[in-house]
């Protein structure tokens, strides 16, 4: 079974109608690189930074930095490679960089947050992966937006690092994509509005669930009530992939429900092409692509909407998850 699977790493993931989906990698340093072209991912969806500012006593320097972004751009080729920017705080702490006491981290001082404060750090970060971008095809993703202020001051500082780039004849991607992670529940409900300011979405689960339904995704004592199939949740996907869509902008998705076959009906379904997923599921995912039917799909996205509950969602899904494997 597994030699079956890894024979489908060069085949591309088209369901039995013929819609094609980008599977794609997340990882968090170089050393899953091999990894990632082994299981025939077609880009690198999410590279979470976070590792490289982690263990140790001081930030990054930009070149340390631009190393590991241009061996990630050159290895994957052709393919995309998304590089989020720094999305400490919440759970995520750095020794050498004091943050704040706060008694609600994830509520709290994070992400883009600090970037847009901490800009010095940012600057360099962004200055990397700029650099970066004139060996392969690397694209930009802020995390954490909540709103279109942000984006617009994130962009600003861009485009200054842009112009010091080009004063100094560094090359750079000058027409770089520049996306936003969809993990905040005020940016999905104006992802309308957003749609306009960028070149693509990418839908984080992890923390849209944890913020939707008010439970910390880290406490255990309520694991029980982090509920990915909650009506609050498929009502906030549909309006994201549709504005993306009206738009004509790429939406994907990266949190832990990309990765999971039982949620893929959904995403086929709602119509999302891009799908970022830890490699370990990248072939699984992918054989079930393959035997599923966009058309389907589309059927039982629309019988889950209008489902009022979760346990309701959860045995339609498993009654056609059942019927097709
Ligand atoms: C997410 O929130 O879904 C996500 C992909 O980001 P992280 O898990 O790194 O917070
Ligand atoms: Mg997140």
């Amino acid at each position: 079974a597994a030699d079956r699977l890894q024979d489908l790493a060069t085949v591309p993931a088209i369901t039995s109608d013929g819609f094609e989906v980008q599977l794609e990698a997340n990882i968090s340093s170089l050393k899953e690189l091999e990894h990632v072209l082994r299981n025939g991912a077609s880009g690198v969806g999410l590279f979470r930074t976070e590792l490289l500012y982690m263990d140790r006593t001081s930030l990054p320097t930009e070149e340390e930095q631009f190393t590991v972004y241009k061996e990630v751009a050159e290895r994957m080729g052709g393919n995309p490679s998304i590089i989020r920017t720094l999305d400490i705080g919440g759970d995520k702490q750095l020794d050498y960089f004091a943050l704040p006491e706060e008694e609600n981290p994830f509520l709290g001082y994070r992400a883009i947050r600090i970037c847009l404060e901490e800009t010095g750090l940012f600057r360099t970060q962004l200055r990397a992966i700029l650099r970066a971008s004139a060996y392969g095809q690397v694209k930009i993703m802020y995390p954490m937006i909540s709103s279109v202020e942000e984006i617009r001051e994130a962009n600003r500082i861009l485009s200054e690092v842009k112009e010091e780039l080009k004063d100094a004849s560094v090359p750079f991607q000058s027409d770089i994509a520049v996306g936003i992670m969809i993990e905040v529940p005020a940016a999905a409900q104006i992802a309308d509005v957003l749609a306009e300011e960028v070149d693509f979405f990418s839908i984080g689960t992890n923390d849209l669930v944890q913020y939707v339904l008010a439970v910390d995704r880290m406490n255990e004592k309520i694991a029980h009530l982090y509920e990915p199939y909650h009506p609050a949740v498929l009502r906030l996907l549909k309006f994201t992939v549709e504005s993306a869509q009206r738009k004509g902008i790429p939406v994907g998705v990266c949190g832990e429900m990309a990765g999971d076959i039982k949620a893929l009906p959904i995403w086929l379904g709602l119509g999302v092409q891009e799908l970022s997923m830890s490699v370990q599921s990248l072939l699984k995912v992918k054989d079930k692509v393959l035997d599923s039917s966009k058309e389907e799909c589309v059927r039982l996205t629309e019988r889950l909407l209008k489902c009022g509950t979760s346990s309701e969602m959860r045995a339609v899904l498993d009654q056609f998850n059942s019927k097709i494997t």
